[in-house]
């Protein structure tokens, strides 16, 4: 019955019973890597310069339209600062297709509105509008630091990054006292704290003069003189609090990461760390890190976008080919983490279908919400492909899906790529407080989501 039941019966393992030591070293160096990255990648700008400087290392160029395209060349278009694409040359042309990964590096934070400041009974404050699915009362009482850029009217860009260093300052949104939050304990998690309160304290101490908003003119003052910039340069500006907290190993076993922005700058690193190794693969492979997908995809860095279709074009053109039929034979990983089941909260959960800490790289062949609205929902023959590939490619691998039926839902950028003809799944690393402040996955998963991305862009 035994030998019955384990060739009938699909069952899953845990990761670790899996691999060999020099496996579990791989991933621990991996993990490393990983976490400088994700710690010096705040924003989707700061994730997409490191990527270049990394990118440049490994021998890639900025891709110029008309450029001669040898196998094995590699090269990289900086979408305005916020979103990158990176490809190496396959031995085949582009008519039989590219193999491409697309991750999100934009993740949930709190952007500054446009007139941000202002002072309120002396104290001085950043008003601020949340990019993205955010549970707001997370967002109190934690350190924030400052990142972004101010375009002057000159044209010059002036990059801000307040709080990153240990000897800086960083800022914080207050929260009541619970001897006085009774009323507020009596709201909902949703209406505890509103998107008009998420206002940011950035001063106290007051201009040594005489007048009103003397707090705002000595922190003002303070800009000026770091910066060289006026209240009305916020209009032009692009500044976000994000949290301040280091990344860092969690657990007495040290087998998580916990750290803001794994969402979705875990994917990306793992399909960057992939590519920067290629060296000439069978099919050109992509890297995408778009921007925007936390607020669905629009806006010219977003996978809506038709910078891709553009970049991927000029590369056809160079080859004589038409896009269209590089596009219908493509395959797509749309690389985005997965929920997590958290077994302090099964309720949300259908246990079977869902994605676990440690069980490698989350497979979701659709996404949406309501009965599957909002997803590609990808073939049974592509999850069939990925079966073989992950088989053959020693990645541990997992089927996850978006909490259980009618508990919620959402998207990625895959529906986006299928839209343009191409073969599209998602695919990542499962994820325990997705979206919070402060969000954990495992070692094991990041490392395996790497393997797995590294399996598409090398397979035959
Ligand atoms: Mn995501
Ligand atoms: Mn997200």
């Amino acid at each position: 019955m035994d030998e019955l039941r384990s060739k009938l019966f699909y069952e899953q393992k845990n990761g670790y019973d899996l691999i060999d030591t020099a496996q579990r070293l791989e991933a621990e160096n991996y993990a490393k890597a990983y976490m400088d990255y994700l710690n010096r990648s705040r924003t989707e700008r700061e994730a997409v310069d490191n990527a270049i400087a990394m990118a440049q290392e490994q021998g890639f160029v900025p891709y110029v339209p008309g450029m001669p395209l040898e196998p094995g060349m590699k090269v990289y278009k900086n979408n305005r600062g916020k979103a990158l694409i990176l490809a190496v040359i396959g031995k085949r042309p582009l008519s039989e297709g590219a193999v491409i990964a697309g991750a999100h590096v934009d993740s949930p934070r709190l952007d500054l509105k446009q007139v941000t400041m202002y002072e309120s009974d002396e104290l001085c404050y950043f008003k601020t509008h949340y990019y993205g699915g955010i549970k707001k009362y997370q967002w109190v009482t934690i350190p924030l630091e400052l990142h972004g850029v101010v375009a002057l009217k000159s044209g010059e860009l002036v990059q801000v990054c307040i709080g990153r260093e240990a000897d800086e300052p960083k800022f914080v949104i207050t929260d009541l006292l619970p001897h006085l939050a009774q009323d507020q304990m009596k709201k909902t998690m949703a209406e505890g704290i509103t998107g008009e309160g998420l206002n940011i304290l950035i001063g106290s101490a007051p201009y040594a003069d005489e007048g009103k908003d003397r707090v705002k003119l000595a922190v003002m003052s303070l800009l000026h003189d770091s910066y060289g910039i006026t209240e009305e340069d916020f209009l032009s500006a692009e500044l976000t609090a994000v949290p301040a907290f280091d990344v860092c190993e969690i657990g007495l076993d040290r087998s998580l990461i916990g750290g803001y922005g794994h969402d979705d700058r875990v994917c990306a690193f793992a399909e960057l760390k992939a590519i920067l190794e290629l060296q000439i693969p069978e099919k050109t492979a992509v890297c995408i890190l778009a921007d925007k997908e936390e607020t669905g995809s629009d806006g010219v860095s977003g996978m809506q976008s038709a910078a891709f279709d553009c970049f991927m074009e000029d590369l056809c053109q160079t080859q004589g080919v038409a896009l269209r039929r590089c596009y219908e034979n493509s395959f797509c990983l749309s690389a985005d983490v997965s929920a997590a089941y958290d077994p302090l909260y099964p309720e949300v959960s259908d246990k079977r279908n869902g994605s676990k800490i440690n069980y490698g790289m989350a497979v979701e062949k659709y996404t949406g919400a309501r009965g599957k609205s909002g997803t590609s929902d990808a073939s049974a023959e592509v999850v069939a492909y990925l079966r073989r590939l992950f088989a053959e490619n020693g990645v541990v691998w997992q089927m996850g899906s978006l909490g259980k039926v009618d508990q919620g839902g959402g998207g990625t950028i895959a529906k986006f790529m299928a839209k343009r003809n191409i073969d599209t799944i998602d695919a990542g690393v499962p994820v325990l407080s997705m979206h919070a402040p402060f969000e954990v996955v495992s070692k094991f998963d990041c490392y395996m989501t790497y393997k797995g991305v590294l399996a598409a862009y090398q397979d035959k």
